[in-house]
């Protein structure tokens, strides 16, 4: 019998997260329409107001289960906090700042574009205690953001993120899986430059066509740039989580959070839009890792005891992981079958595995 832990160096992929309150503020304060975007449906219509900010707190934390003892942040989400008139940030960031001081909320945080954090930046959000600022990088291959009207180049990103991290923010970084112009080579390199800068974390999104957004005005003419396939923003996805989770850089998020305005069909109109496109991808690179597993080690394990009747592997993981580990509708044990028939496959949740890791030992029987 042979007992042999995969991927230990493979921490949890998707971290447990402190209790994240969304106020949205959709395209506040953003220079230009990206080529891509459209807030109205991939966040909501409408903006809210710093009067509400107390009461939207108030309400998640009424709502969220095992709210004592975990840390609660409010996150001004959705356009350019940090380019939107002094005046409507304060108003924002003192709101926020009572609710910690009533000890409603432990931590604030916000997203804002790499050209719009300068110094004086940096102070503002310091003295009303930001603690994480989330970069929308995109991309870090200039042609891909001239190609989506993003305003900056790669350099200019890089900057913005050595700027916040030397001023004491944790820094976050928001990266785009299939934009226009992007190739998967592209992308990767993106990925592979981003962790280099030692981000708190990540959040991949695909690209989509919306309604709306100035793609969608082209996409309608010509058909063209066409979006990503689901299946190939999958694998993208789970490549850029594998250099993640290599280089210890938390992934916060793969995926769009699912909204009414995605849900409905008019408002994507094209694009690898999946309500659970975070489960498909972690399902996919368990997938892959197991067919490594059967496909390496258990055949050369196997070898050794032919003769003694068919072999089983036995999995163990952990019990957040099971779904992934089989698939959407088995569909990865149908996968495992097919490809290694004279394998049979069988796993054991156990709450002592790390999240995201498999072991597994080989038997005969
Ligand atoms: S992608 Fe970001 S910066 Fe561009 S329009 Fe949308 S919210 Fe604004």
């Amino acid at each position: 019998m042979v007992t042999k832990p995969s991927g230990s160096d493979d921490k949890e992929v998707i971290c447990r997260r402190p209790l994240v309150i969304p106020v949205f503020l959709p395209q506040r304060g953003c220079p230009r329409q990206c080529f891509y975007c459209n807030q109205r449906v991939t966040a909501q219509d409408t903006c809210d107001p710093p009067d509400v900010v107390a009461g939207i707190v108030r309400c998640w934390r009424d709502r969220s289960l095992n709210v004592a003892g975990r840390r609660v942040e409010l996150a001004f989400f959705g356009g350019t906090f940090t380019a939107m008139p002094a005046a409507v940030q304060d108003a924002y960031l003192v709101a926020g700042e009572r609710l910690r001081r009533d000890g409603l909320i432990h931590g604030m945080r916000l997203s804002t574009r790499p050209d719009a954090v300068g110094d004086a930046v940096g102070r503002r959000l310091g003295r009303f205690g930001v603690d994480l600022v989330e970069l929308g990088v995109q991309s870090l291959d200039d042609r891909v953001l001239a190609l989506n009207h993003r305003g900056y180049g790669a350099a200019e990103a890089v900057t913005a993120v050595r700027r916040l991290t030397a001023s004491g923010f944790a820094v976050g970084m928001q990266l785009m899986v299939g934009m226009p112009g992007q190739d998967r080579g592209s992308f990767l390199a993106t990925v592979e430059r981003t962790v280099a800068l030692r981000p708190a974390g990540i959040r991949l999104y695909p690209a989509l066509v919306l309604a709306g957004s100035p793609w969608a005005a082209v996409w309608r003419r010509h058909g063209e740039p066409r979006p990503l396939e689901l299946d190939a923003a999958v694998t993208w996805c789970a490549a850029a989580v594998d250099l993640c989770v290599r280089a210890g850089v938390p992934v916060w998020r793969c995926g769009l959070q699912a909204t009414d305005g995605l849900a409905a069909a008019e408002n994507v109109l094209a694009g690898p839009y999946h309500p659970a496109f975070g489960d498909l991808v972690k399902s996919f690179r368990f997938r892959e890792k197991v067919i490594d597993i059967l496909g390496k080690d258990v055949l050369q394990g196997f070898a050794r005891f032919a003769g003694e009747g068919p072999a089983t592997v036995e999995f163990g993981l952990h019990p957040g992981d099971v779904s992934a580990f089989v698939g959407h509708r088995r569909a990865n044990l149908d996968c495992y079958r097919r490809r290694f028939p004279a394998v049979a496959v069988r796993w054991t949740a156990d709450v002592r595995c790390c999240p995201g890791t498999l072991t597994w030992r080989l038997a005969a029987g």
